[in-house]
């Protein structure tokens, strides 16, 4: 019941995660605009907004003007609506929990960062500075604020010197600032986070070669890489860090 439960909470607010990235670009009101269909502008009913099954039962299709939905729709609900399961799992199910609760908040941000960059090429300052300092005040509350602000340091500081010795080049700005969320979020294990990531961008290059030419873009923004990275290993940073001791036979 309480998978049921979380869910059906991960797909609405995966909806309305979809509803925040739409508006942060376009700069309408977040809570009282109605949604609209992006291509002929006619006002949605409720029943189009069901998160996942609207998507399903059109077929993929505006029903007025038979325009295509975005995939984004059904991919961001869906990864909320997962993360969210998993997370709840990594909580015995114990949703009571606040910690399960706070980390689907960051899970969200995370969410919206990565979908926002891959469209957008950008890191928006509202939404990553805010994030930071969730992170901040949660680290705060369980004590590790000194190994936060150190894992903000590591994680940014690296990230700030490839920004200044290649001119911007091979990294944005964007990402030296998330780079402080994350590594206020992730703490004593950012390096494990760093390493994890690289990991995850080379796999991700890899396939992009392999599947070349067949409709796929040929790079995938550092902040989509640094924030689906990061969602997983909020999940499983754990059991990487054993793995990757049982690799080295430590
Ligand atoms: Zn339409």
């Amino acid at each position: 019941m309480v998978i049921v439960i979380v869910i059906v909470i991960g797909l609405v607010v995966g909806s309305f995660l979809n509803v925040v990235i739409h508006r942060l670009h376009t700069g309408g009101d977040i809570l009282s605009d109605r949604s609209k269909c992006t291509q002929c502008g006619k006002v949605l009913a409720v029943l189009d907004l069901i998160p996942v099954i609207s998507f399903v039962w059109l077929k993929g299709k505006c029903r007025y003007c038979q325009s295509k939905l975005s995939w984004q729709y059904p991919i961001v609900e869906l990864t909320t609506a997962l993360s969210f399961v998993l997370l709840a799992l990594n909580y015995g199910l114990r949703i009571t929990d606040y910690g399960f609760w706070v980390h689907a908040i960051f899970a969200c941000f995370l969410i919206v960062i990565a979908v926002y960059d891959f469209k957008h090429y950008l890191i928006l300052d509202k939404v990553v500075f805010p994030a930071a300092i969730l992170a901040l005040v949660y680290q705060t509350v369980q004590n590790n604020l000194l190994w936060a602000v150190l894992g903000a340091l590591i994680i940014s500081g690296f990230f700030a010197f490839q920004y200044f010795i290649s001119k911007g080049k091979w990294i944005g700005f964007g990402d030296v600032k998330l780079g402080i969320f994350l590594g206020l979020l992730f703490a004593e294990s950012a390096l494990w986070f760093l390493i994890f990531a690289y990991l995850v961008g080379a796999l991700v290059a890899l396939l992009l070669m392999a599947f070349a030419g067949k409709g796929l873009r040929s790079r995938v923004p550092f902040g989509t890489i640094l924030g689906f990275s990061a969602i997983i290993f909020m999940l499983y940073g754990e059991a990487f860090v054993r793995w990757y001791y049982n690799l080295l036979g430590l």
